[in-house]
């Protein structure tokens, strides 16, 4: 097939993450950047409810030890237990090993597993507005009882992969957590960074950047002529709206469908959610995974949520830190390229993304 002319929408850029710096990617929407597209995506189980699983109700003596049920009497809903496999567990008392420049740090911590739903299958634009608001509550209450558990745990990551494509093992909805003595180098780069823009500009970057995809235009001249070589309307990065939550478009997105969630006031702790903020936080991220699930035909993700680190230093970065949920869908897989180069290659246009979400009819 012959080569069909640069579409003049075409974008090849390099963008660079406004929080990090040093993260930048490639938006090439240039046809031959495409290749990379995954094979089919191995469906998600959609039963409701599978005798053979461990998470499904009825089989609650298959799971390791249960720590917590919401509601906390009569049928469970949501469930944590402990994880079978624990990447960090506490029964490891050995202290760091030290080869030359490769450093161990102790593998203290703690994994647990959030059963999200009693239903096997249910995606999270399925479920109920009030079942997510309580699960947004219950990652509150076991993040806050972990930090008060031990204090040498800095950092909870509470983290969910949905789908075969973002790596979930066991088909049944849930969330992982993970608390650790150490705080995950990309939530520190975002600590630092925003830290450093605090110090330099007195305010939040992350308050800025939710500024600016509601208010800002920007327009892009040519250096040599002078001529508007592009305009960005920045107001069309907005995915979807709330009360007290906003869903956007990063402008550096490293994966094509990447939203990230963040409460419109300033808030540096996760754990400072009110109660009746829930509500809101759950309609914005149950639409928001609405409009993906349509435009992507079956959203597999993850998503990860983002705190300041409880490592002594958090009353220093309350102004400067800004918690938020990102969601990373997975509907290509990594090329050489990127792999080799860190350079993360987006083949679709971020604003056109975002265009693409919110023209989706709920
Ligand atoms: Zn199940
Ligand atoms: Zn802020
Ligand atoms: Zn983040």
């Amino acid at each position: 097939m012959p080569e069909t002319p640069a579409d003049t929408n075409d974008v090849r850029e390099i963008r660079i993450n406004p929080i990090v710096p040093s993260e930048s990617v490639l938006v090439a929407t240039a046809r031959s950047m495409r290749p990379k597209k995954a094979e089919e995506l191995a469906p998600r189980d959609t039963r409701k409810h599978v005798e053979t699983c461990p998470f499904c109700r009825g089989n609650e003596h298959k799971t390791p030890p249960q720590i917590m049920t919401w509601p906390d009497v009569g049928d469970w809903h949501i469930r944590i237990v402990e994880n079978l496999y624990p990447v960090l567990g506490d029964d490891r008392a050995q202290a760091g090993f030290n080869f030359g420049l490769q450093q161990t740090i102790d593998g203290y911590g703690r994994h647990e597993v959030i059963i999200d739903h009693d239903e096997h299958g249910i995606a999270v634009h399925e479920m109920a507005e009030s079942h997510l608001a309580a699960l947004f509550g219950v990652y509150q209450t076991r993040m806050r009882q972990l930090f008060e558990s031990d204090d040498r745990l800095k950092y909870v990551l509470v983290f969910k992969n949905f789908g075969p494509a973002a790596g979930a093992s066991i088909p049944h909805t849930h969330s992982q957590v993970i608390a650790m003595p150490v705080v995950p180098v990309n939530v520190d780069a975002e600590v630092a960074n925003s830290a450093a823009h605090y110090a330099k500009h007195h305010h939040c970057i992350f308050c800025a950047l939710i500024d600016e995809a509601l208010t800002f235009e920007a327009t892009i001249y040519d250096r040599a002529s002078g001529a508007v070589r592009r305009k960005i309307n920045v107001g069309q990065y907005v995915v979807e709206r709330g009360e007290k939550f906003i869903a956007i478009k990063p402008f550096a997105s490293r994966y094509e469908w990447e939203v990230h969630i963040l409460p419109l006031g300033h808030q540096a702790d996760f754990l400072d959610m009110q109660a009746e903020d829930r509500a809101d936080l759950a309609r914005v991220v149950k639409r928001t995974m609405a409009r993906l699930d349509a435009v992507i035909g079956g959203a597999q993700y993850n998503f990860f949520l983002h705190t300041v680190p409880h490592d002594g230093q958090q009353s220093a970065h309350a102004h400067s830190y800004h918690w938020h949920i990102e969601i990373c869908p997975r509907t290509s897989i990594p090329t050489g390229f990127e792999l080799g180069s860190g350079l993360f290659v987006n083949t679709i246009n971020p604003e056109q993304a975002a265009e693409r979400l919110r023209a989706v009819a709920l």
